[in-house]
């Protein structure tokens, strides 16, 4: 198969690990047979040094030229790079929502997965997490309450301000159909997380819901109300699957669920159209306060890159063999500096996607 790749390498420790996710990629086609084909683009911190803005529109034309894009992370120190001295819409994290609104990605993808062997860097007691969880959360990304009008205006001397929850149901339809599509390659299970009870922008969301289930018989579908969630994320995490919900739900429960596994430098997301393009990256920042060190966690973006050839691509072994590769590496103790522990061979971050690519197999 031939994969037409572009990368954004950004600031930060970004080109450190997207060359390590490019490695285990090359590794996946030389023993699988694919020819990947990549092109870098410019984008936050690196595109304002060279053309004065976050994002120019030959970069977005590359990005929609490619099946898909695979990004390490943009922005610097905030408090320090003259990049944030620029007005709002010139600074690097502009780049980022001018790139999700252009290449129309409105699902996002945000798994939270408890390895085995980092069990300890969770938060959650030992029976709690038991034999570990791997859930993976399909956010909104484009509608509901982020995206409605809002003022603010003053009554009879008393300011008030409106914020407006609006989903048609086509914008709910396209989530669910990829939420149902996604818990298809993975255990059949769908959450669907709503406030059924209060809003009617959530029986509308559970209506349409229950409308997509009809043509996914072999997927469990279960409603859970948002507050129950947010509970259950912490009671009992093996429970979930695929946690399909809108935007400000999933934009908290994502959060919430990331914090349970403990390791920000594990965690990938992906967010998709309506078609198989998707653009794939690790869920940390650009990370400053290490870049240019070599101890950087390649193993988000390694993640990242295995969700890419799992739902743009539909290689699902290669997927497989990936993941594989990442356990093999974590099992036999070798671990970068953020997942150290005792008894463990610290490694820095080439050696990280260095071990993991010669593991694919
Ligand atoms: P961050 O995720 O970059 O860093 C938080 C802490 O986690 C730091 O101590 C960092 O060293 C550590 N860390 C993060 N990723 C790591 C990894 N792979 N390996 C080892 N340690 C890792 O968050 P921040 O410091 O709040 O933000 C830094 C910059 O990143 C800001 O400019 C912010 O705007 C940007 N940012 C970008 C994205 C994105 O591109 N999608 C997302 C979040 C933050």
């Amino acid at each position: 198969m031939k994969l037409n790749i572009v990368c954004i390498p950004g600031d930060g420790i970004g080109p450190e690990i997207v060359k390590q996710a490019k490695g285990a990629l090359d590794r996946v086609a030389s023993v699988y047979g694919h020819e990947i084909t990549y092109k870098d683009i410019l984008m936050g911190g690196a595109s304002i040094d060279v053309h004065g803005v976050p994002l120019t529109e030959e970069a977005i034309a590359d990005a929609k030229a490619a099946d898909a894009v695979l990004m390490g992370s943009i922005g610097g120190d905030t408090t320090k790079s003259p990049w944030y001295k620029l007005p709002p819409d010139k600074r690097p994290e502009a780049g980022l929502l001018k790139i999700r609104k252009a290449l129309n990605l409105f699902a996002n993808l945000r798994p939270a997965v408890l390895y085995e062997e980092l069990a300890d860097a969770c938060p959650l007691r030992g029976e709690v997490r038991r034999g570990g969880f791997d859930m993976l959360i399909m956010r909104e990304l484009t509608g509901g309450l982020y995206f409605g009008e809002r003022r603010t205006v003053t009554e009879n001397g008393v300011r008030k301000a409106v914020d407006t929850l609006t989903y048609s149901e086509d914008e709910i339809r396209r989530i669910a159909v990829k939420g149902f599509e996604i818990a298809r390659k993975r255990r059949q299970k769908v959450t669907s997380v709503d406030k059924a009870n209060v809003l009617d922008s959530s029986r509308l969301w559970r209506a349409v819901v229950e409308e997509v289930a009809k043509d996914y018989p072999d997927v469990a579908l279960e409603h859970m109300l948002v507050d129950n969630c947010a509970m259950q994320l912490v009671k009992d995490p093996a429970q979930f699957d695929v946690i399909l919900t809108e935007n400000m739900f999933g934009d908290i429960l994502s959060d919430e669920a990331s914090m349970v596994t403990g390791s920000i430098g594990m965690l990938a997301s992906a967010s998709l159209n309506d078609t198989k393009f998707g653009l794939y990256e690790p869920s940390h920042g650009s990370a400053p306060d290490i870049a240019g060190m070599d101890i950087a966690n390649p193993i988000a973006t390694i993640l990242s890159a295995s969700m890419m050839l799992r739902y743009s691509f539909d290689l699902d072994k290669e997927a497989d063999a990936v993941d594989r590769a990442v356990k093999a590496v974590l099992k036999e103790g070798y671990r970068t500096g953020d997942i150290m522990s005792d008894g463990c061979t610290q490694v820095g971050c080439s050696e990280m996607g260095r071990l993991i690519a010669e593991r694919i197999s």
